[in-house]
């Protein structure tokens, strides 16, 4: 007798079949709304030290790099504040405090909540201490119902083993005309066509890929609704996208790369925007 596979964790659809049956890590996908998923992942984060010392840094040490992170953080603040004036903002998954620093930039009255106690102590060096940071999940961090006008979750949804019931917390948090911000890898995009199984954004640690409409399901089953969405463009360089191949080898990829980034030389360290395979949406609660 077959397995009889998990329930899509996003829309609860039976008969899940095995995406590239071989491909490690071993993924699920969803039949109605094209979910990717790690099966057996119900806590999170995947493994305790997954996101310390080394995760958030690696980039660091480029030059280019913060520059280049934070100009994708304007980019996206830009987009959601087409929609609102700054206001109070949480950012889900701050890593380092660079979203929330361009925040407090702009205006925004920013706090943060980040898993990682090392990352944590990052942020604080860089942001000093006025703005809040809660270390730990965002279940357990002591924020009030209805108390923000922005919520931010860059890179952050595809690493939650119960999507669903973060963004139904996220509702929650939101003031009644609130909004929020996701970017997260893009199922359907053009580089996960052609790559597969060997797509970048297959990683242990993403144990959930969104297809748009599973995304928009989510969203829906927590209470919410997309106002705006398309595609995101990160601030990049050929030398940054190469240690990132470093950092998460991939056959041929790393390579080439590593190869043309020595032969550019300063050339590879030129910023651009590029598409990362990654979409974002602005969400408010269901009117
Ligand atoms: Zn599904």
């Amino acid at each position: 007798m077959s397995e009889r596979l998990e329930a899509c964790p996003v829309c609860g659809a039976e008969g899940a079949c095995e995406y590239c049956p071989g491909m490690r890590p071993r993924m699920l996908r969803c039949p109605a709304c094209g979910l990717l998923w790690l099966p057996g992942v119900t806590d999170a984060p995947v493994a305790e030290g997954t996101y310390e010392e080394g995760y958030y840094e690696w980039w660091l040490d480029l030059p280019e790099a913060v520059e280049a992170k934070r100009a994708t953080f304007a980019r996206l603040l830009g987009l959601l504040e087409r929609h609102m004036s700054p206001g109070r903002l949480l950012d889900i998954g701050s890593a380092v405090g660079l979203l929330l620093e361009v925040a407090r930039e702009r205006g925004w009255e920013p706090v943060g909540v980040e898993v990682s106690r090392h990352a944590v102590r990052l942020a604080r060096e860089r942001l000093g201490e006025e703005v809040p940071l809660h270390v730990g999940r965002l279940e357990d961090a002591p924020l009030a119902d209805g108390s923000f006008d922005a919520i931010t979750m860059t890179d952050v949804l595809e690493h939650l083993p119960d999507p669903v019931a973060s963004l139904r917390r996220c509702r929650q948090l939101l003031a009644p005309e609130g909004r929020l911000l996701i970017t997260t890898p893009a199922v359907g995009c053009l580089s996960q066509r052609l790559m597969r199984g060997g797509w970048f954004q297959i990683k242990d640690e993403h144990t959930r890929l969104f297809t748009p409409r599973a995304l928009r399901e989510a969203l829906q089953r927590a209470g919410m609704e997309i106002e705006a969405s398309g595609t995101v463009r990160k601030t990049l360089s050929l030398g940054f996208v190469s240690s990132h191949f470093d950092a998460y080898p991939r056959p041929l990829l790393t390579p080439v790369l590593g190869g043309m980034t020595r032969v550019l030389g300063p050339m590879a360290r030129v910023t651009v925007p590029m598409a990362s395979g990654e979409m974002w949406a602005i969400a408010r609660q269901q009117q």
